[in-house]
């Protein structure tokens, strides 16, 4: 059977390698990290970092195709693999993902909407970006935020020089704050072959920037149900992309807006594993092992938590829980802020 190789070894690359292994598939792991929690379930690990061309030659000689977990693969490793297996999802999906200004190009040029945004890299061009978007505002680091880290709200022209300060010299985007209604995102593949499989849009709430639940269903009306698969599928189809994606979203009185996207399996539809046949890790591998995607329609209803920290104190109750499904990543620190696991409840499919 073929061999997946997988960037990254946190959460994501071991649901991917579990994923893969229910296949018949091996994974191997590319991580610079010891002991990584992918590392625990997959064929192979290399522990190695990305300045190793050797590692990284070997890696990729080891397996039949390339995918990641993760967006910020140096470029010097990509023209690396790039050039001797195939690496999906491919490399623009990869270079629009990692600059919010390119992405924010990218979709705008789309005819899709976001937040008004402005590249800011000095004090005169924050002043001019405040011009443009107004406040209240958030900057961003243009490179390498996550999880809400990297950004700085300005509520008012006078937070302007400390916002700027703590972006530390790194090129950012002055973004519009957006009054949403509420958050959604949708889960999407892309088969080797074109098809385009979209789960059910999930409502997500985050607190002190990183998501905290995932609610599926998400309240919305059917024509902006419909319009988000849409954006989706739009974005798929112009990146020519494989793989699943994640398109996050805010839902205003004028529709929707692009947040962001995600060329990965993504938080926000861990869901997948007890609502859907087929969850968006199997998805994900299907679609780079250029297998047909599978039925990701939604066979329940489901809440999904994240279990960030201190949350693992609560894992004997949650495991006596009727209905909840407990997936734990084998993180041996439960430090403040980090992602240890999640739990999904599960209830019959209403709508
Ligand atoms: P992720 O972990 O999702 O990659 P990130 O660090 O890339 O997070 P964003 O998704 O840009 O961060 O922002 C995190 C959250 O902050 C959003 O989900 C949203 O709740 C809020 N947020 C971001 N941008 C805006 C905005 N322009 N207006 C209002 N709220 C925003
Ligand atoms: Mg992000
Ligand atoms: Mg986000």
């Amino acid at each position: 059977g073929a061999v997946i190789g997988i960037l990254g070894g946190g959460q994501l690359g071991r649901m991917l390698a579990i994923a893969a292994s229910r296949l018949g598939l091996k994974t191997h792991i590319f991580e610079p990290g010891a002991d990584c929690p992918a590392s625990h379930v997959a064929w192979k690990t290399t522990t190695a970092s990305y300045d190793d061309s050797a590692a990284l030659r070997a890696f990729a000689e080891s397996v039949d195709v390339i995918t990641y977990e993760f967006e910020n693969i140096p470029t010097s490793a990509l023209d690396l693999l790039e050039s001797l297996r195939p690496v999906r999802p491919n490399r623009r999906a990869l270079a629009i993902s990692q600059d919010r200004i390119a992405e924010k190009d990218f979709l705008t040029g789309l005819g899709l909407t976001c937040a008004p945004y402005a590249t800011v890299q000095t004090m005169d061009d924050l002043a001019a970006a405040m011009a443009k978007v107004g406040t209240p505002a958030i900057l961003k680091t243009t490179r390498l935020g996550y999880d809400g880290k990297g950004q700085a709200r300005i509520m008012s022209p006078q937070d302007a020089p400390e916002a700027l300060a703590s972006m530390q010299g790194a090129a950012s985007v002055l973004e519009g704050f957006v009054n949403f209604e509420r958050e959604v995102s949708v889960i999407a593949a892309r088969g080797l072959d074109g098809s385009v499989a979209a789960y059910d849009p999930g409502e997500n709430v985050h607190r002190s920037g990183i998501l905290h639940t995932t609610t599926i269903p998400a309240r919305l009306s059917p024509s902006l149900r419909s319009d988000a698969v849409l954006v989706a599928a739009r974005i798929l189809n112009a990146l020519d992309y494989v793989g699943v994606m994640g398109v996050e979203l805010f839902v205003t009185p004028q529709g929707l807006l692009v947040n962001e996207i995600a060329p990965r399996v993504h938080n926000s539809g861990h869901w997948t594993q007890n609502g859907c046949a087929v969850d968006q890790f199997e998805q994900h591998i299907r679609a780079v092992a250029g297998w047909p995607l599978g039925d990701g329609s939604r066979h329940s209803d489901v809440v999904m938590e994240n279990l960030i920290g201190a949350d693992m104190d609560r894992v004997p109750a949650l495991a006596r829980e009727t209905g909840t499904a407990l997936h734990l990543y084998g993180k041996a620190e439960a430090k403040t802020g980090r992602k240890m696991g999640h739990v999904n409840r599960v209830t019959q499919r209403k709508g």
